[in-house]
């Protein structure tokens, strides 16, 4: 007889909804969290980002409200402020999902969980046995490998610097790197972005990330591209030179790699498993998240699926389905919804333009670019920018992109209309909600 239905070894966001959605089915669930409950999302990831960017995002709300009339005499910015009410939040958020594990049943462990086989764990020097495990560890920041590469800090760190710095080095051109350049250059840091390649954001159709470069550069973010860092050097705590391999050096007072993450596996003692891992480190699962071990289970960033906490929920939901409640559920990975909370924002659904090219024979890209209404009457005003993409065979909308204000809220009531197979006659055919940027997506008539 085991302990446990199932043992759940992280409790992120995939790991703390499939031990509450299994207990609700009255499954005997145990979970086990070396760090804090939540997980990145909740502790150093979705969450603090978002707080951190609604702080710095007021720096262009006053310069807006000026030209409304408003004369507001700001006299200086208090970090620690900021601070203190994030980390005060999380501690709340914690706490909710503390409550909602225990209420649910589920057993709690704080510790760090090892494998001793395929139904046995240690946590904290005690074994637990258990039918089913599940590994929900996610994924943590990868580290580059140039000499000096220990003076760079990850997005983890940044959380908790207990003071602004004063200049700032972005090391990456994805996701972490668009939004942590937006949030320091808006609360008044030397900001620099030093990218790989020629095209931040690469995977986000090409119309918004050479907006979204243009816009950085307008707002004196100093974007390096085609730059790769040859070694860093630590001058003292405050100031860093960092060499380039075009030979330049500069100096800064503190650098953020991020250059995407890697998945935590390693300590997990995986070799008294029959669990195998990918090229890439991920976990290998099929399509109800079963390992090569069939009594072990992974879902959520471990296993290499895009790294966003909905499609972590949605993979412990159908897990839980599919193995203990007879379901036969398949997720479609085809048509995400994704927003990068950069300044401007930035959001898209579906296909690409130039990925759609490829894969059907003809498309129709409609696009729209316009002053935001709340912007009209500042003098360096930015536009917003959306594209639809259409298959013109069947006239269905297989790509939604947009950048400006807001995005991301538009960008997800779109993705409904998307993921329902609407056609560009349906979009054209539904009335706007005037006057809203919104609304540009159903007027859009001007194909590119
Ligand atoms: P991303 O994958 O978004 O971006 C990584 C960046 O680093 C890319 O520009 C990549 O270049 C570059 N890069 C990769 N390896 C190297 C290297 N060895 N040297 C120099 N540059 C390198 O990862 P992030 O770290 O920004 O974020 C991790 C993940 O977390 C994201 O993919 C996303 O899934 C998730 N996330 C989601 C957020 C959201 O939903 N708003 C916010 C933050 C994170 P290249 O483009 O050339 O490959």
């Amino acid at each position: 007889m085991f302990e446990f239905d199932l043992f759940i070894i992280g409790a992120g966001s995939g790991g703390v909804r499939a031990a509450r959605t299994a207990a609700n089915l009255g499954l005997n669930v145990c979970i086990a969290e070396e760090r804090y409950l939540g997980g990145t999302c909740v502790n150093v990831g979705c969450v603090p980002k978002k707080l951190f960017y609604y702080g710095a995002s007021f720096k262009k709300e006053f310069s807006t409200s000026r030209s409304y009339g408003w004369d507001i005499d700001i006299k200086y910015y208090n970090w620690r402020r900021l601070l203190e009410n994030k980390n005060n939040e999380i501690l709340r958020l914690n706490k909710i999902y503390e409550k909602l594990l225990i209420d649910s049943g589920v057993t709690i462990l704080s510790g760090k969980a090892t494998f001793l086989n395929s139904n046995t764990v240690s946590v904290n020097g005690i074994n637990y046995s258990s039918k089913n495990i599940l590994i929900a560890t996610g994924c943590k920041p990868a580290k580059p490998n140039f000499p000096g590469f220990e003076h760079t800090l990850s997005s983890d760190d940044l959380f908790y610097l207990e003071k602004l710095p004063s200049s700032v080095l972005i090391i990456g051109g994805g996701y972490i790197a668009a939004e942590f350049a937006s949030i320091y250059n808006s609360l008044g840091v030397e900001t620099t972005l030093s990218y790989r390649g020629s095209q931040i954001i690469k995977d986000f159709d090409h119309d918004l990330g050479s907006r979204l470069a243009s816009s950085f550069v307008k707002n004196n973010i100093n974007i390096l591209f085609n730059s790769n860092i040859k070694k860093i050097k630590k001058v003292n705590d405050e100031q860093f030179d960092v060499i380039f391999e075009n030979g330049i050096v500069k100096s800064f007072n503190k650098i953020l790699s991020a250059i995407g993450r890697s998945p935590s596996t390693s300590n997990l003692s995986l070799h008294n498993t029959n669990v195998s891992l990918s090229e890439t480190g991920h976990i290998i699962v099929d399509d109800n998240f079963k390992t090569l071990d069939d009594n072990i289970f992974a879902i959520g960033d471990v296993i290499g699926t895009p790294e966003l906490t909905p499609v972590a929920l949605k993979q412990a939901m159908v897990f839980v389905d599919n193995n203990f409640n007879k379901k036969k559920r398949v997720i479609d990975y085809s048509l995400i919804p994704t927003a990068i909370f950069s300044q401007p924002n930035v959001a898209t659904i579906g296909l690409s333009e130039k990925y759609a090219r490829s894969v059907f024979e003809k498309i129709t890209v409609y696009q729209s670019e316009f002053t935001h209404m709340k912007e009209s009457f500042l003098d360096c005003n930015e536009k917003t920018y959306m594209k639809l993409v259409v298959d013109s065979e069947s006239d269905r909308v297989v790509g939604a992109h947009m950048i400006g204000v807001d995005a991301g809220e538009i960008i997800q009531g779109l993705a409904v209309a998307i993921k329902s197979g609407a056609t560009k006659k349906d979009f054209d055919e539904t009335l706007g909600i005037h006057p809203t940027a919104a609304e540009e997506f159903v007027t859009m008539r001007n194909r590119l």
